[in-house]
């Protein structure tokens, strides 16, 4: 099986390439040539496994270059003892036609961990596969999130060392000390003058100087991204959607072959594509519900086929969700749309910051997409209600999802559906508090521990006793020397 750029179909690479390069040089992001499918007479078989297995035989459809026995060594790593349950990615019911897909009990308490636990493994393999002998650096700009989880995933991998950059105006103190205190031989932290602009700007000059790269391979480094563009951040997100099926279906709820729907908090269109993918491969879905904050770029582009960036950008209380342009858009695009269209459309997006896709091409994404949004507000009072009513704890993103979902039900649409929990409520504690009706906490994750009877997650308990290894922060100009100096 082959992949080729969501830009141009003649540009095709192997599976190891794909992981190898991130992006496609055309700017594209890779897909695979077709997708491998996936009979009811699997789900069953697979049904009976763990996640482990589920994971391992899921990857090794769309991986011929990797055996199944190093994708099964891959799994018991990426998935084990760093998850603080056995089921690692358990569903809660709330009712019979209900359930969360807990995707936060991984080392950095958000579901990022799902795929960067695993991204190191799969890009060192396939660096070894395709020869390369210099060593990768990972260089991040975060704004909170994928920072702290690819340190977590790539620390003291051999082969590889990783640079973060966040903006010291603009990431919660929990996220700030997750990163500061960060543990490992090959990681590298510091804070950088300004917003999560300036980070971002920063980095993506550093990746542009070609100069700089020729330097850097002389001493044998290459520079790559942890970030969702990459196949093999997307791929093992298409697992736990076919994990959740085969636990719904466990679990008495469903019957083997009946469609379930998956309501998703979504930013950059990487976790819900990767249900996408599954459902394409043959697991029963029926829709998937894009959920968005304030942000609600997506809701407008999935109603009426335009999607359009020139709007104003609001800070919320679901930040991972803030997102203007939402990048793993353009595989859907690509599969619904074709390689040329594509190429338009993202042209028209650089331009003039919008595009309109076809008649056809949006009846076919709203056969599969519905779309609601809802405010901070809105997000508080449900977080609340979903706290009464079944006591049970749910973060500001995983509320934004819960509320759109609850909306599509006031309006006479009761169908069994998951609804993806993306981050422990103790990671947003401040504002989860503040729904609850607790303001100004002095120690916002005790509190929150008091308030909801619910345990502190271990990798955040003891975050207060933990040495500070990074105190660093530089301007915006002086991040390339730091890089240079870390790889000296
Ligand atoms: C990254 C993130 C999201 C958004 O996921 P996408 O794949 O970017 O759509 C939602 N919730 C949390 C907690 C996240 O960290």
């Amino acid at each position: 099986m082959m992949y080729h750029s969501t830009r141009d179909n003649n540009c095709k690479v192997t599976d190891a390439q794909a992981i190898a390069q991130g992006l496609a040089p055309d700017g594209g992001l890779f897909v695979p040539d077709s997708l491998p499918t996936l009979s009811l007479e699997e789900i069953q078989a697979l049904a009976k496994l763990d996640y482990r297995g589920r994971a391992a035989a899921i990857m090794h459809k769309f991986l011929p270059s990797f055996s199944k026995e190093e994708l099964d060594g891959f799994v018991s790593r990426a998935y084990g003892k760093n998850y603080d349950h056995d089921a690692i990615a358990p569903l809660r019911f709330t009712d019979d036609n209900t359930a969360y897909l807990e995707l936060w009990h991984g080392p950095t308490c958000a579901f990022k961990d799902m795929a960067l636990q695993m991204l190191p493994l799969l890009l060192t393999a396939s660096l070894k596969k395709i020869g390369e002998q210099r060593q990768v650096c990972i260089l991040v700009a975060t704004s909170g999130d994928t920072g702290k989880a690819a340190l977590e995933g790539f620390r003291d991998v051999e082969g590889t060392s990783i640079i973060v950059f966040f903006p010291r105006d603009g990431v919660s103190d929990i996220q700030k000390l997750q990163m500061t205190t960060q543990a490992g031989k090959n990681v590298l932290v510091s804070s950088v003058v300004g917003n999560f602009d300036d980070a971002q700007t920063g980095v993506k000059k550093i990746f542009s100087d070609k100069d700089f790269a020729e330097k850097l391979s002389a001493k044998g480094y290459f520079l790559s991204s942890a970030n969702s563009i990459n196949w093999g951040r997307l791929l093992p997100q298409v697992a736990y959607y076919v994990s959740a099926y085969c636990d719904f279906v466990n679990a008495g709820k469903l019957e083997l072959g009946q469609p379930l729907d998956f309501c998703v908090p979504t930013g950059n269109f990487g976790n819900i594509l990767a249900g996408w993918y599954a459902k394409q491969m043959g697991l029963p879905v029926g829709q998937f519900l894009c959920a968005s904050n304030a942000n609600n770029v997506l809701t407008d582009f999935l109603t009426t086929g335009t999607y359009d960036r020139n709007r104003p950008f609001h800070a919320t209380i679901s930040p991972s969700m803030d997102i203007l342009v939402s990048s793993n858009l353009e595989r859907l695009l690509c599969a619904k749309g074709g390689e040329s269209a594509v190429s338009q459309w993202m042209a028209q997006l650089n331009q003039e910051g919008k595009y309109t896709v076809s008649e056809e091409v949006k009846a076919s994404i709203q056969a599969d997409f519905q779309a609601g949004f809802c405010d901070d507000e809105a997000t508080k009072a449900e977080i609340q209600r979903v706290f009464q009513k079944f006591g049970y704890l749910i973060d500001t993103h995983t509320a934004v999802a819960s509320k759109v979902l609850g909306d599509k039900r006031a309006q006479g649409q009761v169908r069994p559906t998951v609804v993806v929990s993306t981050a422990s409520p103790y990671k947003f504690a401040v504002d989860v508090l503040d729904a609850l009706g607790v303001q100004d906490p002095k120690d916002p994750l005790a509190e929150l521990s008091a308030a909801s009877s619910t345990t502190i997650p271990a990798p955040l308990a003891g975050l207060a006793e933990r040495e500070v290894r990074f105190r660093g922060c530089v301007e915006k100009t002086e991040m390339q020397a730091l890089v240079d100096q870390f790889l000296a």
